[in-house]
């Protein structure tokens, strides 16, 4: 997808501080942390929010979730975290390319505003 800025991070054309990759997902840290961990996980292929998923992505959102699972452990967040999806406008999706936020490392406050 042209323009799309986390296409380019999936493709190496934009830069990122990588920290887990296989054929379908890349993750690597957010450019604003808001949390000591602060960790995007995207699909390599572009979908542009979660309003866009279809039944054939079933396996891939399962496997960002087992991906977000494992980096939590990896990043030892043992006493919790968040794993946050941001759909759309009201959302507050910024960047439209599907994303999941792994954020860890402080205690977060529920509902968040
Ligand atoms: P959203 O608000 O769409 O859920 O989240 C977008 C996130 O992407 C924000 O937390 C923002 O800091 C992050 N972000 C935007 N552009 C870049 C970038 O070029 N590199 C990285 N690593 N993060 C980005
Ligand atoms: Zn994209």
């Amino acid at each position: 997808m042209e323009n799309c800025i986390f296409c380019k991070i999936a493709s190496g054309e934009i830069p990122a501080n990588k920290v887990f990759e296989d054929d379908k997902v890349i993750a690597f840290n957010d450019l604003n942390p808001q949390a000591p961990v602060h960790i995007l996980i995207i699909p390599k292929k572009h979908i542009a929010s979660l309003a866009d998923i279809t039944e054939q992505d079933t396996e891939l959102l399962g496997h960002i979730q087992q991906v977000a699972s494992m980096l939590a452990k990896k990043m030892n967040l043992v006493d919790g975290y968040r794993l946050v999806n941001n759909c759309g406008i009201d959302g507050g999706q910024t960047v439209l390319h599907l994303h999941y936020h792994l954020m860890g490392g402080r205690t977060f406050a529920w509902p968040a505003g």
